[in-house]
């Protein structure tokens, strides 16, 4: 058995995984408790507990599955709707969600986005900024950042308002930064690729083998 104990912003819960054999034992154990469960795959569910109430934008952010912080890729206006929309992925199991917030609630949940903008969306390590363009607009302004991830080596793209970038005040004192697992299958990109044909080793950034001019395509994850 796993116990795992999550502290988001105010609330506090528990991820119990539990093996097959005994799931029917939990399932009764539940009649009589007052917790929540969900099965996530043949051999394990998870029980939840609320022991204080979550705060609704960490609860939204969270991944559907495994119920990690996603985090964000892209947050942009939509002036028409007065909202922003926002597209994260869980690091853990690259589910990507969409979610919008009213603009009229920004300060209330813009720091949960914010502070996942140097975060790689891919394996959760921090991302450092290599490329920053600004597109100047009255209605729709945002940054488009290029980063490259000190864990895992690859170059992530961003798109985020100007709203959520530029935050020049202090976080209030009791929002608790988001906690964002780490993926720790994702491996750091090798430097060399192994060209198909002739299985020379040819440097990761080549798009031709130097040995028999065989087209390379990207490594996919
Ligand atoms: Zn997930
Ligand atoms: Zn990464
Ligand atoms: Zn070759």
């Amino acid at each position: 058995m796993k116990l795992q104990q999550i502290t988001r912003g105010k609330g506090k819960y528990y991820h119990v995984y539990l093996p097959k054999n005994i799931i029917e034992h939990v399932l009764h154990w539940h009649q009589g408790d007052n917790l929540e469960y969900k099965v996530i795959s043949d051999n394990s569910i998870i029980l939840k507990k609320l022991l204080y109430p979550v705060n609704k934008y960490l609860e939204d952010l969270s991944c559907p599955v495994c119920f990690n912080h996603c985090v964000t890729i892209k947050g942009i206006k939509i002036p028409k709707r007065n909202e922003f929309k926002i597209v994260a992925r869980c690091p853990l199991d690259h589910l990507v969600t969409k979610t919008f917030f009213s603009q009229r609630s920004l300060a209330e949940w813009k720091w949960y986005i914010h502070e996942t903008i140097n975060i790689c969306d891919l394996c959760g390590g921090f991302l450092e900024e290599e490329v920053r363009k600004h597109a100047s607009s009255t209605v729709r302004p945002f940054y488009k950042i290029v980063f490259r991830c000190r864990d895992c080596g690859r170059t992530r793209s961003k798109v985020i308002a100007d709203e959520i970038v530029d935050l020049s005040e202090k976080p209030p004192d009791d929002i608790t930064p988001p906690i964002i697992q780490k993926n720790q299958k994702i491996r750091q990109k090798s430097r060399v690729k192994v060209c198909p044909t002739c299985e020379e080793e040819v440097p990761s950034n080549h798009v031709f083998c130097s040995q028999c001019g065989t087209f390379l395509t990207e490594e996919i994850i």
